[in-house]
């Protein structure tokens, strides 16, 4: 049985005066409580009860190079070293945009923020400052974080659809107490479907000011792109002047050093990146063509934010970046071989439990679901997956020594080494055996 006194014990303590127990809503859904941490090394991430877990969690994400990374903990020692931050310009600055502008094929200019939900807002921001237009169309599945101008809940299949006007249904807010006005700007459509994009797009593209994706579902399934997708997205956004904004706050720094966008060859006017760019530390970025990102330059649109581009977080994403640079980016293929073998071998023992499943894997990060169809290629699908049986996977995978996301998205990280990968499919082996 899985010891969980002290986790149990702090939440209880926690809920006193941190509002809701937990820091952030989402860690709330943990089961069997949401747990408490005492250290963390590498691969592995240790509670307050003791127990030692192979950790696909990595934070939600940004955890690339693992915990405690040694030259990542250097460089950032070593920065705070010589102060935080200092409401001054410092080097660091000019030496992470540079690198970015190396690293991500779309960017011409970067902008620095905290976090992946302020780069969505700038960048929605930029695209109406450039385009003179309010709305926003938006993905049935993508999260773009949480803030009021982008945050939604999903409706079921049939009201994402449009009609021959383009008109969509009023799109539902994602929490209580957002501005409806807010929502009144955002046009939500199903994904990958070509029909109602163009449908929307050719019909309303005068008051359309942005259309914003995440490259992969990574959010709602890992569902990729359907060949030509993203292309076809990218050339209708500009014929009808629109501003394409590629999320990549998951995607970028871990489906290739250039994000999706490098990996797939697509050019998107704006990228917003995040998690993975600081390495654990709190840093995102808005990359984007010379044109949109002027915006910024002329003081048309006003970028602000008291921690941005501190040279703690700047040295952070260098250091990571370093990293992940190291022979050629090898790591990448050394991820993604490892979380072949994982997703393949987890198939494997599905069928062998003959318990109906599927896994989707792009590169270091892959969704597994309980759900009896061939393939998730579609949001409605990945709907009907049994999420409350994985909810009871993730917690017997506790007990076997594994941490995992309770809505099923693991990530792997550079020190993942092949000793995990064959400890986590005994794992996964004896937690489908307890799951019948
Ligand atoms: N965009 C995407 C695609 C995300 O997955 C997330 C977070 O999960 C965000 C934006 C928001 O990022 P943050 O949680 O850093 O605000």
């Amino acid at each position: 049985m899985l010891k969980i006194d002290q986790s149990l014990s702090k939440y209880e303590q926690a809920k006193k005066h941190l509002a809701g127990g937990v820091a952030s809503s989402l860690r709330a859904s943990q089961k069997p409580t949401p747990l408490y941490a005492e250290s963390a090394k590498g691969a592995r991430i240790r509670d307050v009860d003791g127990n030692e877990y192979i950790d696909y969690l990595l934070a939600y994400g940004p955890l690339i190079l693992g915990h405690a990374h040694d030259g990542l903990t250097d460089a950032i020692l070593s920065a705070m070293r010589k102060g935080y931050t200092y409401g001054l310009q410092h080097d660091g600055e000019i030496e992470l945009a540079n690198v970015l502008i190396d690293i991500l094929p779309c960017a011409d200019k970067v902008a620095l923020s905290g976090s992946g939900t302020e780069a969505v807002m700038l960048a929605l921001r930029l695209a109406r400052a450039h385009t003179g237009k309010r709305k926003v169309v938006r993905f049935h599945g993508h999260y773009h974080g949480w803030s009021d101008s982008i945050f939604t809940s999903f409706p079921g299949a049939g009201l994402a659809q449009s009609d021959n006007d383009g008109q969509t249904a009023a799109v539902p807010p994602g929490t209580q107490g957002q501005s409806e006005n807010s929502l009144a700007d955002i046009i939500l459509l199903p994904w990958n479907d070509f029909a109602a994009l163009e449908n929307v797009l050719r019909v309303r593209a005068h008051e359309i000011a942005a259309v914003i994706s995440e490259p992969v579902m990574c959010n709602s399934g890992c569902i990729q792109p359907k060949s030509g997708y993203l292309e076809h997205l990218r050339t209708l956004t500009k014929e009808l002047g629109i501003v394409f904004i590629l999320d990549e706050v998951i995607t970028g720094f871990r489906l290739s050093l250039g994000g999706a966008h490098g990996r797939f060859g697509i050019k998107p006017d704006l990228v917003t990146i995040g998690k993975a760019m600081g390495g654990g530390i709190a840093i995102s970025a808005v990359g984007g063509s010379a044109e949109l990102m002027k915006h910024i330059d002329t003081a048309a649109v006003s970028h602000l934010g008291t921690l941005n581009g501190n040279s703690v977080a700047t040295s952070a994403a260098l250091a990571t970046i370093r990293e992940l640079k190291c022979d050629n980016g090898v790591v990448y293929d050394r991820m993604e071989n490892l979380f072949i073998q994982l997703s393949e071998g987890i198939r494997e023992l599905m069928h062998k439990h003959s318990i109906a499943g599927v896994v989707n894997q792009v590169g270091p990060v892959f969704h597994m679901m309980f759900i009896d169809v061939k393939e998730v290629t579609d949001f409605d699908t990945f709907n009907r997956r049994d999420s409350g049986k994985y909810v009871k996977f993730a917690e017997l995978m506790l007990e076997e020594g594994v941490l995992l996301r309770p809505n099923g998205l693991w990530y792997i990280s550079a020190v993942h080494e092949q000793a995990d990968i064959e400890a986590t499919l005994l794992a996964v082996d004896r937690a489908l055996c307890k799951l019948i």
